[in-house]
């Protein structure tokens, strides 16, 4: 099912009654394809679980609009929509059987829709299955890891066959590992049912995945939407780039100067086709190559050698973090005694932003033609 959101905005009164309105959603609009996982990602409070909220009902939007496939659904009840619904919390209950907490909303279908119990009872076990907890049927959610009783909040979802799934920073309160592998079940689950799904987190990392697209929000408002790759390689704009990527993206004041990038006396990479002005400069930690002769030349802290790759810990003057962090091969030898480091850029790994408000990318001139245009 195709889910369309027109120009979606949520307006909340100011929870000290003297401020102003607090705008959640601000002007969203997005046309989510058939059957695909989008993960809806930003900060604390970007508005993400507004949205959700907004496209399963249990909010009315301020202004704009829903559509599911062709239907408008704005103003329908969340029973209505066929949405299911997992949130961080498994709000399993407590008191009830896995099988119990299956069945409860097809037990709770009214007339037409009411199922034969044999049905109920077979649905049940079909999604007890498809997330691999059909061993478990008898159990209380008390006796069961919170990766279970994910996995059963899933299923509880998934069995009145939604055709929409919402799910909320549903694997928050999962330790680290069970986290990754409840992220790839998810997957999995996903594109066995081809059930278009929105997942939204604050884990830039888990978002980009699983995510067919990601939808990156700061502040109620829609930062750039795209495959995670691309906009892992081509964020609009400053923000973007640091929120995604970890380690995250290196930042620094630079300065464009006849066509040259400088960090500050350091000529580091030819920048065609922006004109001459301070800009803010991000570098990807894979953005560096060890080089003798390279132009950029940092102070060195520490080298960390992690299995496959080294990370060289340094320092610059036109540095905005504390410390830069370069990810190379571990076949590259560093002496870790050595006072300096240098290294030559990566072009692509080097991205240029604007000082002006917003920090907007700005992109530079290639052999191809622009390098981006989003
Ligand atoms: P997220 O899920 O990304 O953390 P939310 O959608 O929960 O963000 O909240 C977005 C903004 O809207 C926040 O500033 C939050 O304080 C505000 N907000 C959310 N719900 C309400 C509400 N019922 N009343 C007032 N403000 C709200
Ligand atoms: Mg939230």
């Amino acid at each position: 099912m195709k889910v369309v959101l027109d120009h979606l905005t949520k307006r909340f009164p100011n929870r000290n009654k003297k401020g102003d309105d607090v705008i959640a959603v601000s002007d969203f609009t997005f046309e989510i394809p058939d059957g695909k996982l989008i993960g809806l990602l930003g900060p604390s409070g970007c508005g993400k679980s507004t949205t959700l909220n907004l496209i399963c009902g249990l909010e009315p939007p301020t202004e704009g609009r829903i559509f599911f496939g062709d239907d408008d659904v704005t103003r329908l009840p969340p029973e209505n929509r066929g949405v299911g619904l997992v949130f961080q919390n498994y709000a399993l209950y407590p008191h009830l059987t896995v099988r119990e907490n299956i069945l409860f909303p097809l037990q709770n279908l009214k007339g037409k829709n009411k199922l034969p119990k044999a049905e109920m009872e077979e649905r049940a076990l079909a999604v007890a299955k498809l997330v691999q907890i059909e061993g478990l049927m008898e159990r209380k959610p008390s006796e069961m890891s919170g990766g279970q009783q994910q996995r059963v909040a899933i299923a509880r979802a998934l069995v009145k066959m939604p055709k929409v799934l919402l799910l909320d920073e549903p694997l928050s309160n999962l330790d680290a590992r069970l986290r990754l592998q409840t992220r790839e079940e998810i997957r999995r689950i996903q594109k066995e049912t081809g059930i278009t799904t929105i997942f939204v987190t604050h884990d830039q990392d888990e978002a980009m995945s699983i995510s067919d697209m990601i939808v990156v929000m700061k502040d109620g408002v829609v930062q750039q939407i795209g495959k995670p790759q691309d906009v892992y390689d081509n964020p609009v704009n400053l923000f973007v780039a640091t929120f995604l990527g970890t380690p995250p993206i290196n930042v620094f004041d630079g300065e464009i100067k006849g066509g040259m990038l400088y960090l500050g006396d350091q000529a580091v990479l030819p920048e065609p086709g922006i004109g001459d002005q301070q800009v803010i400069v991000g570098i990807r930690p894979e953005g560096f190559i060890l080089d003798e002769r390279g132009p950029f030349e940092v102070k060195l802290n520490r080298v960390e050698v992690m299995g496959r790759d080294t990370s060289v810990v340094s320092t610059h003057p036109a540095s905005r973090n504390a410390q830069i962090r370069s990810i190379i091969s571990a076949r590259n030898k560093v002496d870790p005694g050595a006072e300096t480091v240098r290294f030559s850029l990566i072009p692509d790994k080097t991205l240029v932003f604007s000082v002006e408000d917003g920090n907007e990318a700005l992109w530079r001139e290639t052999a191809a033609g622009d390098r981006n245009t989003p």
